[in-house]
């Protein structure tokens, strides 16, 4: 089988396997003063500066978490609390239309638990990119102090934003600004994020370490206040044992990802991927192409066939790639992404997403386009008789 579908979640790379393995190995809590919890601790502590190293960060703010979703979730409360507790309120969260659904959901449901927050959504352009001059408009206009959300890059069809600008815009007004790197981080170039941004999301599976484990990176000046109580792990900002084997095979991903970050190779093989696919369907529509994008990535509709059909059409030819939407509990769920950028309910019901990544090969990206190209030809003569 050939595996196209690494900004669902990356296959473990074999640095972080065996950097998993020594830990569970050498047991230890990390709070032991002992040998076993000195160990432990050097693990985490290790893994915490590699981690911080992909954005430019300092080994202090970063803050291990369950994953990006708890990252973002812990970024949004941490913050809202973090300011009502400095008597400096945030009143707006501004999200970019094309969130990912951890910001957008938690993003909704702090505005309705606290009095006087709201969320309001900034636009993107029809190539996936978000408008700078309605964020600049809304940041302009509207009252009191912000927290921005944009993502560094679209889970869904690579688009890399302009994060810079946003925070230059951010500055300008006093905000402060949550950027969700799950996708970026150790695809594209990243390590002065830290410079810019008041929070950041990480995830290791995203990039080749395990799933169930990833970061904030709360800067030290920004808002903050704990929201998980208890022992007083990560500098009493999330309580609970660390994962630490977990947290060991983050840090060797990240490293690893960063070492080996093959920007070049990739954007070849969706490269001519893309081309393949032109040629085969001459009406694909591949979304963001014409904007900077994650050089992994290719999202693009197959008119006349649904997606569902076409995503296990292609796992029957021994090809895994996933539907353009997110997918929760098997259900294809609409995509907002698409929406946003003002494609049609009809095409947004045929796109793909195709996501290659460390261990693709050419022979993936042929054995991909061979199958797609048996796909189309078995619609074509479908819809013929
Ligand atoms: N943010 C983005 C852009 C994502 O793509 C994802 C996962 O798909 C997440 C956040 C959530 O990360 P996790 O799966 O680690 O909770």
């Amino acid at each position: 089988m050939i595996y196209l579908d690494h900004n669902a979640t990356s296959p473990l790379r074999p640095e972080a396997r065996a950097a998993m393995l020594a830990a569970w190995e050498a047991g230890g809590n990390p709070s032991s003063v002992h040998a076993a919890g000195r160990k432990a601790r050097a693990t985490v502590e290790g893994a915490r500066e590699t981690v911080a190293r992909l954005v430019g960060a300092a080994a202090d703010d970063v803050v291990f978490t369950s994953g990006g979703t708890e990252a973002i979730w812990l970024a949004l409360a941490g913050a809202i609390a973090g300011a009502l507790e400095n008597d400096a309120r945030i009143n707006r969260l501004l999200i970019s239309a094309i969130e990912h659904d951890a910001v957008r959901s938690n993003a909704a449901a702090a505005a309705a638990r606290v009095a006087g927050l709201r969320a309001e959504t900034i636009p993107v352009t029809g190539d996936g990119v978000v408008n700078l001059d309605a964020l600049r408009t809304a940041l302009r206009e509207g009252k009191g102090r912000a927290l921005v959300a944009v993502m560094v890059a679209n889970n869904e069809n690579g688009v890399i934003q302009p994060i810079g600008e946003v925070a230059i815009l951010a500055q300008e007004s006093g905000a402060l600004l949550l950027a969700d790197a799950v996708q970026a981080a150790g695809k594209i170039e990243i390590g002065d994020l830290a410079s810019y941004a008041d929070y950041i999301s990480l995830s290791a599976h995203k990039l080749g370490g395990p799933q169930g484990v990833g970061a904030l990176i709360a800067k030290s000046g920004a808002p903050f206040a704990a929201q998980v109580l208890g022992g007083g792990q990560e500098k009493r900002r999330r309580a609970g044992t660390e994962n630490v084997a977990g947290i060991a095979g983050f840090g060797a991903a990240a490293s690893a990802a960063d070492a080996h970050r093959d920007e070049a190779r990739l954007s070849k093989l969706r490269d001519d991927f893309e081309h393949a696919l032109r040629k085969a369907v001459p009406e694909v529509a591949i979304f963001g192409a014409n904007a900077r994008r994650l050089p992994n990535t290719s999202n693009f509709a197959l008119p006349g066939t649904a997606a569902e059909t076409a995503v296990m059409a292609l796992d029957l030819e021994g090809v895994m790639v996933s539907a353009g939407a997110a997918c929760a509990s098997g259900k294809v769920a609409r995509s907002h992404v698409l929406e946003a950028m003002g494609v049609s309910d009809e095409i947004a019901r045929a796109v793909l997403r195709v996501s290659f990544g460390w261990n693709s090969t050419d022979a993936d990206g042929a054995a991909a386009i061979a199958a797609l190209d048996k796909i189309v030809a078995r619609a074509r003569a479908r819809a013929a008789a």
